[in-house]
């Protein structure tokens, strides 16, 4: 039997999205579930890639098999698609399996021709609309399908307008609009060299293989890219009869949300245009009414669509997204898909259908993208600066956030500013998919034009991007690269800021404070908690961060990096002091400076973590990170020493390594200086015991870092023990504490039962572990790691996403040896991975009993082992239950 590449919109279902595309699939659906959709047909994603076989050429098969459901469209509605009377048109969309704002865009009234406009113009006693219907589709047909440049069209009609002296598309009369479709043929015939096809069915035939070809443009390139959505997908065509929003005021085209995406309120959310078609809607060219405004003009209209889009979405048990069209009175549904929203409407949206019974709470879990938390945990305007700030001017609320930066007029100046360091905001007339790049390196997103589902608002809602959209009264000059509104004039690099969340527009920078977490969040995270079975912890070195990631739910602390507490102000004297010391002695001396601050250290983090666990990994970094390098520096520091120049100067000549993340750091200093990891561990102990006596039980968990050998981890262990006991003696008392190792040297990966032996835990260093596997140093690796990802030799940054092949392997065979001789072990990791959703399932599966990570990452983590504790339940994971 042949392979079937076309399906007639009564013969797919929702759940057949990987071959007709998210669009054909819900066209389907709608269909089949009797809602009054017109009628049409899909071209396969199959087709697509057949199509890039065949040497991007349309094989003599499809086109018959396309003929055959033109045949049966043409059937259905009584109409020819080639009659010249009352002809059958279509519309001509791309759809991909995941939606794709950057593809291509669509092409309406296909099948208009010199004679058939004549035709569609006596059919429906409508000169106007026949003429405004063909000069469009000749601009879109060029536009899309041919790459003319439209603002060939676009001028032509401005000088039509002038011309007429009217300001509206809507004021032309159909003589005008008739003189613009020859004007607009001539300019097709200059730029290409060849007449407008007026053969219907070689229309289609052209805009079907620009659809099959935009799956390759460059804006989808970067799309996909952004996105991880696989480029062997392809994209189906949807090829749908057209009914008309632009024949008059009883005829008009929208789109809507059956709840409101940026709030998640269970309320229509909407626009459209009275005497429209689709494309002016979504241009943002006119600003649309509000859709509840509808209910007013025409009441049975809006009920229908109201309760239309209550049915799809108890259907599709989800928020949709529904574009529609009413041709004289009648409502027709155009598309509906899952609705695109921020995160706060997200959580809200998932915790309203769990408590109406539509969803269950493990449903609500999964739903919500991990890494998207991002957005709600992320900081708000500072209220004092807010109330006193100037505002420039309002617009709509597009995408919610708060943003700062140096505006920018087009996407390439904002990309520079933002590579060098910059906080960007970029400002646009109105936005187009060629901003994309732009668009993710801005904090902020300003147009003056567009509604609330113009290109800018849905792009920037699907980043989580703040963006205020349609200021009208904000002139953007583009060329000018000026901003005018109102007396005020901005030129290129001032600052505003935008809030996201109200569409006002600042002048001048805002600072932000952390939001707040209740509510719906609050709510979800309790489920996210419920469920969840391996632990989260934070990499915090500061009570504040301690306290921050206890907000967000870590519930201890993975690591400590008890370097960072040596760099400030006050300390570095000291320990430069204890660094440049000539004797044991000296160094003593120094470190017992030391000693009573880090003694401080710790007693405030275990005060702020109270009961739950810490590990503090003892002094890891090589020591001249410590010293000066500037001349000027290496004198002041003599001078503060009492010694001379060239003695401090050869000591930081001393300790100068070539390769000092492979040098003279971690376990390898308490091996020549054992008294610095003695000074720690009895700082560690001693805090612990203050509270002990103020009725707090703390278990430290001290952790020796960069551990190669079992030998190196019992000579240093040794040495702590040793100190530990000491301080015990002197207290006359006790608790108990933890002596644990990172996992960090590949050696260490690979020796893990003999390491076992002497550890009570191990905690994954995946930092320097993936530096070591790969031999890539992690100073320098971003030099050229880009060309890599670039050249899909690695796919990703090994230091953001856990290598699980190599690295994860490595992991693997520690966790399997070092189970086999200490059946105890515990164990975690802190490297940057711990924070990263696809490396925390992949620790989850190999049975870790912890992930840590940095204190906004904290919430991301908790939601991904909870969606991977409820996959791991219908896949077969290694993790044990806890
Ligand atoms: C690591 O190497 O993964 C780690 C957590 O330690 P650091 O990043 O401090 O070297
Ligand atoms: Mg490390």
């Amino acid at each position: 039997m042949t392979k079937k590449y076309v399906y007639d919109f009564s013969e797919g279902n929702k759940d057949m999205r990987s071959l007709l595309g998210g669009k054909g699939a819900n066209l389907a659906e709608m269909t089949c579930l009797g809602l009054s959709v017109p009628p049409g047909f899909t071209i396969t994603t199959e087709a697509c890639n057949r199509y890039y076989e065949e040497n991007q050429s349309l094989w003599d098969e499809l086109l018959d098999e396309i003929n055959l459901h033109i045949s049966s469209t043409e059937e259905k509605l009584n109409k020819r698609f080639s009659d010249e009377d009352n002809p059958l048109l279509f519309s001509v969309r791309s759809g991909a399996v995941f939606s794709m704002p950057g593809m291509m865009d669509t092409i309406l009234n296909l099948g208009l021709n010199d004679k058939s406009v004549i035709g569609l113009a006596k059919s429906t006693e409508n000169k106007r609309f026949a003429y405004d219907s063909y000069r469009r589709f000749i601009q879109m047909f060029a536009d899309v399908a041919m790459e003319v440049p439209k603002v060939h069209f676009e001028t032509a009609l401005e000088n039509m307008k002038e011309k007429r002296n009217v300001e509206l598309d809507s004021d032309l009369n159909s003589e005008d609009l008739e003189e613009l479709v020859g004007t607009f043929k001539n300019i097709y015939k200059e730029e290409l060299n060849e007449e407008f096809p007026q053969d219907p069915l070689v229309q289609l035939k052209y805009a079907i293989e620009a659809v099959f070809r935009s799956w390759n443009n460059p804006r989808a390139e970067i799309y996909r890219k952004l996105h991880n959505i696989d480029s062997s997908l392809g994209t189906a065509v949807n090829v749908q009869s057209m009914v008309f929003g632009n024949m008059g005021d009883t005829s008009g085209t929208g789109v809507a949300f059956s709840r409101n995406p940026a709030t998640g309120e269970n309320k229509l959310f909407g626009e459209y245009l009275i005497n429209a078609q689709g494309e002016d809607v979504v241009a943002g060219i006119r600003t649309p009414e509000h859709i509840s405004t509808l209910h007013e003009i025409m009441p049975e209209v809006y009920d229908e669509f109201l309760s239309t889009a209550n049915k799809l979405e108890h259907h599709y048990k989800d928020m949709q997204d529904l574009e529609f069209t009413i041709e004289n009175g009648k409502l027709f549904i155009l598309q509906t898909r899952s609705g695109k929203r921020t995160a706060q409407a997200a959580l809200n949206v998932a915790v309203d259908l769990v408590k109406e019974g539509l969803i269950t709470k493990e449903e609500a879990i999964m739903r919500i993208e991990p890494n998207s938390l991002n957005q709600l945990l992320h900081p708000t305007f500072d209220t004092e600066q807010l109330e006193k700030a100037e505002i420039l001017s309002k617009g709509l609320a597009a995408s919610p956030g708060a943003a700062s930066g140096k505006i920018y007029f087009n996407a390439e100046d904002v990309v520079e500013a933002s590579k060098k360091g910059e906080k960007t905001i970029l400002v646009r007339q109105e936005t187009s998919p060629e901003d994309i790049e732009g668009m993710i390196s801005a904090q902020g997103i300003l147009t003056a034009r567009g509604g609330m589902t113009s290109h800018a608002a849905v792009v920037a809602r699907g980043m989580g991007k703040c963006c205020v959209a349609g200021a009208s009264e904000v002139m953007v000059d583009e060329s000018q690269k000026i901003v005018r509104c109102k007396d005020v004039i901005l030129k290129e690099g001032d600052t505003i800021s935008l809030n996201g969340n109200n569409g006002t527009i600042y002048i001048g920078n805002i600072d932000k404070v952390d939001p707040a977490l209740s509510g719906s969040f609050e709510t979800f995270m309790s489920w996210v908690d419920e469920v969840r079975d391996m632990k989260v912890r934070t990499n915090a070195d500061s009570p504040k961060d301690a306290a921050q990631a206890i907000k967000f739910g870590a519930e201890g602390i993975g690591l400590t990096r008890t370097e960072h507490m040596f760099f400030n102000e006050d300390r570095i004297p000291v320990v430069r002091e204890m660094i440049l010391s000539k004797t044991t002695e000296q160094r003593k001396n120094a470190l017992e400076k030391i000693r009573p601050m880090q003694e401080n250290d710790f007693y405030e983090i275990y005060k702020v973590m109270q009961e739950r666990p810490v590990t503090i990994r003892l002094l890891d970094p090589p020591l001249h990170e410590f010293l000066p390098t500037e001349k000027k520096d290496i004198e002041n520091l003599a001078k503060e020493m009492g010694l001379t120049y060239e003695e401090v100067n050869d000591t930081v000549r001393d300790l100068h390594e070539v390769n000092p993340m492979l040098g003279h750091r971690g376990c390898r200093l308490a091996v020549t200086y054992p008294e610095i990891y003695r000074m720690q561990a009895r700082a560690i102990i001693s805090a612990a015991l203050k509270h002990q006596k103020e009725g707090l039980n703390i278990v430290p968990e001290i952790m020796i870092p960069l551990v190669g050998d079992v030998k190196e981890l019992v000579y240093v262990k040794n040495e702590i023990i040793e100190e530990i006991n000491l301080v015990f003696e002197e207290n006359s008392s006790s608790l108990e504490y933890h002596i644990g190792t990172m996992i960090e040297v590949p050696r260490a990966a690979l020796l893990a039962d003999e390491i076992a032996k002497e550890a009570d835990f191990f905690s994954f260093g995946t930092n320097d572990m993936t530096q070591m596997a790969f031999g890539f140093s992690r100073d320098d690796a971003g030099k050229f790691l880009g060309e890599y990802e670039e050249k899909k030799i690695y796919p990703r940054s090994p230091f953001e996403t856990l290598d699980q092949k190599g690295v994860g392997k490595l992991m693997e065979i520690a966790v399997s040896e070092g189970k086999k001789s200490n059946d105890k072990l515990h164990l975690g990791i802190c490297g940057e991975h711990g924070g990263e959703p696809s490396s925390i399932e992949f620790c989850y599966k190999l049975g870790l009993d912890y992930v840590s990570c940095s204190p906004y990452r904290v919430p991301i983590a908790r939601l991904t082992v909870a969606q991977t504790t409820i996959k791991s339940k219908n896949e077969n994971y290694g993790h044990i239950d806890k």
